[in-house]
């Protein structure tokens, strides 16, 4: 008898194991649909209702008389077993894919049907859904193949001579005669068609045939099975030869992938030091080898100007993956990769689960980028995934960063298993620019009340008047705008968080920048009746209308230099993002305003002015990764400085001079911040000393919250004094820093343990025993990024 099991997606948040059902013989053979292999989804049945499963280990099992075990070795009568009923789908994953699923879920006691799902495309699995009369059926998935018909030569076209008067026959020939076209364009430009193309068709003048299309194609014609997501390939760029720290960087990697074991390699080498160039030529080596690599970037800088440059050199060998691609388009970029044609995916964090087999490298670009771990379940990060993949697959990880973060440098430190290669100089040559730090406190003592201080406004001043660019950094974070009454002290809070409400200009509005609450600011105080309600802090469209007046008033700048605003109003639109980039490239002198978003791989040659309008808002919130935040923002943004021929300056304006983040990062020595933070790390029980999980409960009844968070406190305190004793902490209930959000209550528990312990088996065993509350949430964040 053949058994599958299968992970069960019904919404839970019980963590479970997989159940195991019976696959009928003609069921395997794919008699009548298709076969029933590792990976399709199927249907089955689950305390008594219809769900879809994932199949994650198929076996054949000799059946005994009375009994037998299913895969997890629980003993059963395999005649008490149900069947899968249907398989609704071709295989999502491999046998690998699936060990990923089942390691996820220990590895981040996650539920996992939501582990399984991050290998299907959004919206490509059949969805089972019960009728008015009680029935299930399945729903066919809402993404799937398009298709196109496409018009070409047929084997008379040269032969057939239409008739004089046949002018739409004459114009189809002479289109198609000038390459295939689809007949959706013919309809565009000549109309109805259908009728001529039967026609012609019949004579065997045009053949017209069915193509996939890959959406997400800007030409679509002549390249149609092409890969989608942006640009078309350029034509090839050659490999530049090598400098010596590079080529250093390349041998360890293949040294790397020679052991064969998943080592990890930390290139780690400042911006415009040719990490990028190290990716392409260890990549061309792993295809060289028949083997594929799959490329991480950040969302954020996964602009068509990155994907030109792996299409530069691979061609349509690439596949790009990420988020801000519709469905469809992620859907034909999934197919590509399974189809095997894609030797290399570059895309976002979930590019790992994409259909590659036999990946050898893994790179993972600007490593120390929170945006690698994932804030919703299965709450990963990608570099353990990856790490975990390589492993499995016997090959390495690439990481790399000007500012690897503090865990990557101490595994370097610690683990043989990893080694990092310095990059320290950029590859052209240029120096790193010059920070200045401008102390805004003494600036403020001397009766300035701008926003910008002199030293700023100057170097503005000097750069736009030669033509050149500047970029300025706002830190968003606590760089809002919010009314006060001067009265009673009060400031308008969101209704369904808590936090208060951001002041916009435009419409004179409060918006609630976690959930989009909006209301129309108010004339008097609420809570007094008060008239001077007074605007505190300053947001971005503030800085931009200071901005602007300094800008006119600077002797050879004046209004002409545009200010391109890049934040998250102005990028909400898909492209927008991108369009902002191009006007600020194809500007000549210009400003780019923005906040932490254009801090990343911003390639532009003739910036030579970077300031950091207010570095230190970080430092004040409770995050032990403040400082660590702080330090790498600044070198990030410092690095888009002189990229080229171009000197570059950076001018870093701060509350906190004395800092010593920001004294570290202005004179980049990595050292010195970290001998200041590390013992701090340590005397304080943070990582990379020792491993956090943090326990999460959310649910719209702050009592049944806090009741809740108190009994899984007791349960989890109990748990970890019987099964490891007092090497762990566990650290009390308390709400969360944001402690209702969208009308939810937020409570956190906190454990702590010393490296190398296994940290979240006890936790998966709390898990699966304890009963669930269904009027609470509750899930696990191991290694939490944010707390
Ligand atoms: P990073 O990824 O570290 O920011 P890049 O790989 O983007 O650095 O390299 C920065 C610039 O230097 C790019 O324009 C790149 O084409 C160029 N470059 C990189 N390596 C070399 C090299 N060995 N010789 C010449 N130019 C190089
Ligand atoms: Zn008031
Ligand atoms: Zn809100």
């Amino acid at each position: 008898m053949n058994i599958a099991s299968v992970i069960v997606d019904i919404p839970t948040q019980a963590l479970d194991t997989p159940y195991s059902y019976a696959v009928p013989d003609e069921m395997l053979v794919g008699e009548g649909g298709r076969p029933a292999a590792v990976g399709c989804a199927v249907l089955v049945t689950l305390g008594g209702r219809k769900a879809v499963g994932y199949i994650v280990g198929l076996e054949e099992v000799v059946p005994s008389p009375d009994e037998g075990t299913d895969l997890w070795g629980t003993p059963q009568s395999a005649a008490d077993l149900k069947q899968v009923e249907a398989v609704l789908s071709a295989p999502f994953f491999d046998e690998e894919g699936a060990a990923c699923a089942l390691w996820l879920a220990e590895r981040y006691a996650a539920p996992l049907s939501e582990c399984a799902r991050l290998f299907t495309p959004p919206r490509a699995v059949p969805r089972i859904v019960r009728g008015r009369d009680g029935r299930w059926r399945v729903e066919e998935p809402a993404i799937g193949e398009v298709d196109d018909r496409w018009v070409t030569r047929g084997p008379a076209f040269d032969a057939f001579v239409p008739r004089k008067n046949a002018v739409k026959q004459q114009e189809v020939l002479a289109a198609v005669g000038a390459g295939d076209v689809r007949v959706a364009e013919l309809s565009r430009e000549f109309g109805a068609v259908g009728s001529t193309l039967k026609a012609l068709a019949a004579k065997g003048a045009v053949t017209v045939e069915r193509r996939r299309r890959m959406r997400g194609m800007e030409d679509g014609a002549s390249r149609a099975g092409a890969p989608a997501g942006g640009a078309a390939a350029p034509a090839p760029t050659a490999a530049p030869q090598l400098t010596e720290g590079q080529q250093a960087a390349v041998a360890a990697i293949e040294a790397a992938r020679a052991a064969g074991d998943g080592r990890v390699v930390l290139v780690d080498g400042v911006t415009g030091s040719g990490k990028t160039e190290v990716y392409l030529q260890a990549i061309e080596r792993t295809l060289a080898e028949g083997r594929r690599a799959i490329v991480l970037v950040p969302e954020i800088s996964l602009t068509p100007q990155t994907v030109a440059r792996f299409r530069g050199r691979f061609g349509d060998a690439v596949a790009v993956m990420h988020s801000r691609m519709s469905d469809g388009e992620r859907y034909d970029q999934w197919d590509f990769i399974k189809s095997g044609a894609a030797k290399v995916v570059v895309g976002a964090r979930s590019a790992l689960f994409t259909p590659a087999a036999n990946v050898g490298l893994i790179v993972i670009d600007e490593e120390h980028e929170g945006s690698y771990k994932q804030d919703s379940s299965p709450r990963y990060h990608a570099r353990d995934v990856a790490e975990w993949m390589m492993s499995r697959a016997g090959g390495a990880l690439v990481l790399g960063s000007a500012t690897p973060s503090i865990e990557a440098l101490y595994q370097v430190n610690k683990n043989p298993r990893w080694t990092a290669a310095a990059l320290p100089e950029r590859a052209n040559g240029r120096p790193m620019p010059a920070i200045e730090v401008v102390d805004m406190a003494a600036e403020f003592a001397s009766g300035s009340r701008a926003m910008f201080s002199g030293r700023l406004a100057r170097a503005l001043g000097e750069e736009l008047a030669q033509g050149r660019k500047a970029v300025l950094l706002l830190n968003q974070r606590g760089f809002a705008k919010f009314l006060l009454c001067r009265d009673c002290g009060f400031v308008p809070e969101c209704p369904h968080c808590s936090t208060s409400l951001t002041y916009h200009e435009q419409g004179a509005k409060l918006v609630c920048h976690h959930c989009g609450y909006t209301v129309a600011a108010p004339p008097t105080c609420p809570e007094c009746g008060s008239p001077y309600l007074k605007k505190f802090g300053a947001g971005t469209q503030r800085v931009e209308t200071e901005l602007r007046q300094l800008l006119d008033g600077l002797p050879g700048v004046g209004p002409t230099v545009p200010i391109i605003r890049m934040d998250a109003d102005t990028t909400q639109a898909k492209g927008a993002h991108q369009e902002l980039l191009e006007s600020f490239a194809a500007a000549d002198a210009a400003v780019l305003l923005g906040t932490q978003m254009i801090a990343k791989g911003l390639d532009f040659d003739d910036v030579t002015l970077v300031g950091v309008i207010n570095a230190d808002t970080q430092l004040h919130l409770p995050d032990y990764r403040a400082g660590e935040r702080t330090f790498q923002l600044i070198e990030q943004v410092a690095g888009r400085a002189g990229r080229a021929e171009l000197d570059g300056r950076v001018v870093v304006q701060t509350y906190e001079a004395d800092d010593v983040a920001i004294r570290a990062a202005a004179t980049y020595n990595r050292g010195m911040f970290l001998r200041a933070e590390l013992p701090k790390r340590k005397l304080l029980g943070y990582p990379p000393y020792v491993r956090m999980a943090n326990v999460l409960l959310w649910g719209a009844d702050e009592h049944a919250v806090a009741t809740e968070a108190e009994l899984l406190h007791a349960q989890l305190a109990e748990l970890i004094r019987n099964e490891v004793g007092e090497r762990w902490q566990v650290l009390p209930a308390v709400p969360c820093v944001l402690a209702k959000l969208r009308n939810t209550y937020r409570y956190h528990i906190v454990v702590k343990a010393p490296l190398g312990d296994e940290l979240s088996a006890p936790l998966v065993r709390l898990f699966r025993a304890r009963k669930v509350n269904p009027a609470v949430n509750a899930a696990v964040d191991i290694d939490p990024v944010d707390l």
